[in-house]
């Protein structure tokens, strides 16, 4: 039986398994099927403390790996498939294969949300995207939409403007809820227009196949007008993983898990959880990073006292 098992592999998962490692408990960590989670997924990094410059989401991640690597954790790429508790501890099957532990931190972080259209199914990864960064480069002189008025739309709409002849922001409200700094740099760029009270109700192409237009709903008059467009992607929030442990912890009412506040303890005794599935409030690298900390050294603290 390990001290420790850490489930997931963004910047909260890779910072536990650092202190865990330093403080001697040789934990395990599985890396997820998004191993280094959402920072993957992004461009520059410009506010994680110690990067004066900035750093590439992956770059950042591909550090994290190798720091906690270099402390002897052990590293397992695959996804955790279930995780029940046992005397003393918790058990977890991987690929078929059984692990033991006297403790278990989650860091299983949040994915991102979809429309809900039908046809955004059937046309993703044929114009439909939820990630910039991975699939940018495939709308080179091309219009495309974006969705969604937090910091990720602001950032999707800059970034694919490096590629896309011209970015339309749609959402669904008149006013955004990203950072100022977000919204003026998206603004001052020509190449990006707003659409506001709108929502993206159905996607056309599925007889071509791919993306070649969508259906707006003005969303406070009810109107519906077609627009010409060739990608559109999702930037619409995350939901939090929480798949392996719904059924026996106690989630809070967005079904993020719960931790005592200012702490990582679940209402599970030896199951910390830290990052993004238990963070809906911050959601940044840094807080995910000094969460995960704090799950280490609460798991510490509770192997030395059990
Ligand atoms: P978010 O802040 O939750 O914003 C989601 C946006 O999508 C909101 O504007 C919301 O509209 C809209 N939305 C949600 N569901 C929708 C639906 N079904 N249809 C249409 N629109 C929908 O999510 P986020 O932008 O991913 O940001 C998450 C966190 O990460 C935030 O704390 C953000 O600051 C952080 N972040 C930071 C950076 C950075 O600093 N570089 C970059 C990216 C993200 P309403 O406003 O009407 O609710």
């Amino acid at each position: 039986m390990r001290n420790v098992i850490i489930i997931g592999s963004g910047p909260a998962g890779w910072t536990a398994a650092i202190y865990a490692a330093r403080a001697n408990l040789q934990p395990i960590i599985f890396e997820g099927h998004e191993p280094g989670g959402q920072l993957m997924t992004t461009t520059e990094v410009e506010n994680f403390p110690g990067f004066e410059h900035g750093i590439q989401g992956p770059d950042l991640m591909t550090v994290m790996r190798k720091q906690a690597a270099r402390f002897g954790t052990e590293i397992i790429s695959s996804l955790a498939d279930s995780l029940t508790q046992i005397e003393g501890g918790f058990e977890i099957t991987s690929q078929g294969k059984v692990y033991q532990a006297k403790t278990v931190i989650l860091s299983t972080g949040a994915t991102a949300r979809r429309l809900g259209l039908e046809n955004e199914k059937r046309l993703y990864g044929k114009g439909v995207s939820a990630c910039a960064t991975c699939d940018g480069f495939f709308f080179k002189g091309k219009n495309v939409i974006v969705v969604g008025g937090g910091d990720s739309a602001m950032e999707e709409s800059s970034f694919l403007t490096r590629f896309a002849e011209k970015v339309y922001i749609v959402h669904r409200r008149d006013e955004f809820r990203a950072s100022k700094i977000m919204q003026d740099r998206v603004r001052s760029n020509p190449k990006i227009e707003l659409i506001l009270n709108a929502e993206v109700v159905e996607i056309h192409g599925i007889d071509v196949g791919h993306v070649t237009g969508v259906d707006l709903r003005d969303t406070v008059t009810g109107d519906i007008r077609k627009m010409d467009i060739d990608g559109v992607f999702a930037a619409i929030g995350h939901d939090p993983n929480v798949a392996l442990v719904k059924d026996v912890i106690t989630l809070d009412e967005k079904g993020y898990i719960k931790t005592v506040p200012g702490t990582s303890y679940t209402n599970i005794e030896g199951l910390f959880a830290c990052g993004d599935v238990q963070d809906h409030r911050y959601r940044q690298a840094i807080t995910a990073a000094g969460s995960g900390c704090m799950a280490a050294l609460d798991a510490e603290k509770f192997l030395a006292e059990h």
